[in-house]
């Protein structure tokens, strides 16, 4: 049995972005509910600490985190249409990259084997200089970059399965070697970013893979991607760590993601990530929430993964496969860098 950390708080819902946003508080209090019930042996909650200016800085310039400061001051400020914010929000963002960071202490700490932090606001698009489409801080890029300098990892995985392509984690590493980010998007979308082609620059170059999806895709075709694609290359890459930029916004139910992926799909992705966690990185894996905008698919998600975490499921076989060869555009790309399988394509 595997032991789990969960970080969630009821401050998460301080960040207060207008009536009819999607990046809502109830987001979190769907969750705390879900918490509040989730009774498994293995299981500890931690509360989360904030995030200090110099932890911030692992990403972000000065600037960006003045900017965001000085709207501690206002009732009212928007980076851009999407990214409204509120007097709370900048503290209830220090709390949110500090979730993560007292989770990946924990489990570096071997305190738990693996975690999920349920925090808000997500961060996955916020880049070095900028706020956007409902992130001020990337946390998830901050937590890479912490595991690298305090704990010495040399190589850190960044899976992102949210349904939007994480931009401000992809330009954090563009040219980085240690850290592989992954991300499976629907595209063309928002923000824009992520063709197969963008595959990492100099040094890091073959050290971003980016699988571009047509809307309407499902469980099926995201295993044979997971199982076909993404368990390979990582497994070449030899994580210490799996971060996961989980985002449930490729729900069927999601009213901004256009895919038709199902709780189960989500417990497949994170089983077969815990897998390689598991021959990789002595089970080191967490997983911090980005999007996921239907209240009933997100905590359904979130369940599934939840049990695949703290379980032992980890054993039980995956679905078979009918590999169909999906997304050629992504094989020539990748294989210029990686070893595929050729039962996938
Ligand atoms: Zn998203």
């Amino acid at each position: 049995m595997l032991r789990t950390g969960i970080v969630v708080d009821a401050r998460y819902q301080d960040h207060y972005t207008g009536r009819n946003h999607p990046e809502r508080p109830a987001r979190i209090g769907t969750l705390l509910t879900l918490v509040e019930e989730y009774q498994r042996p293995g299981v500890k909650r931690f509360a989360p600490r904030v995030a200090t200016p110099e932890e911030l800085a692992l990403i972000h310039d000065p600037a960006h985190i003045g900017l965001v400061a000085a709207t501690a001051k206002k009732n009212h400020f928007a980076f851009d249409a999407d990214t409204p914010v509120s007097g709370q929000s900048y503290p209830t963002a220090l709390l949110a990259t500090g979730g993560l960071l007292t989770l990946l202490e924990a489990i570096m700490t071997r305190e738990v084997d693996n975690g999920f932090a349920f925090v808000r606001p997500p961060g996955h698009h916020a880049e070095r200089n900028r706020a956007m489409g409902f992130c001020l801080f990337n946390s998830v890029a901050i937590g890479a970059q912490y595991l690298r300098e305090k704990f010495g990892l040399r190589r850190v995985l960044v899976m992102d399965w949210d349904v939007h392509h994480g931009n401000g984690t992809q330009h954090s590493f563009y040219d980085d070697p240690g850290v592989l980010y992954v991300s499976t998007h629907q595209y063309p979308y928002y923000p824009g970013t992520g063709a197969a082609e963008e595959a990492g620059r100099g040094q890091g170059e073959g050290y971003t893979v980016n699988l571009p999806i047509p809307a309407g895709w499902g469980d099926a075709e995201y295993q044979e991607l997971f199982q076909g694609v993404i368990d390979p290359i990582c497994r070449q890459f030899d994580p210490e760590f799996v971060l996961i930029s989980a985002g449930f916004d490729a729900h069927r139910r999601d009213p901004l993601g256009g895919m038709e992926v199902t709780e189960e799909g989500f417990g497949m992705m994170a089983r077969v990530l815990l897998r390689l966690a598991r021959d990789h990185a002595q089970g080191r894996c967490a997983a911090i929430l980005e999007g996921g905008y239907d209240l009933e698919g997100l905590q359904q998600s979130v369940l599934r993964v939840l049990d695949e975490m703290s379980g032992d499921k980890l054993l039980q076989p995956l679905a078979a496969l009918a590999p169909r060869g999906l997304l050629p555009r992504v094989r020539d790309v990748q294989r210029q860098h990686w070893e595929l399988p050729k039962l996938y394509f």
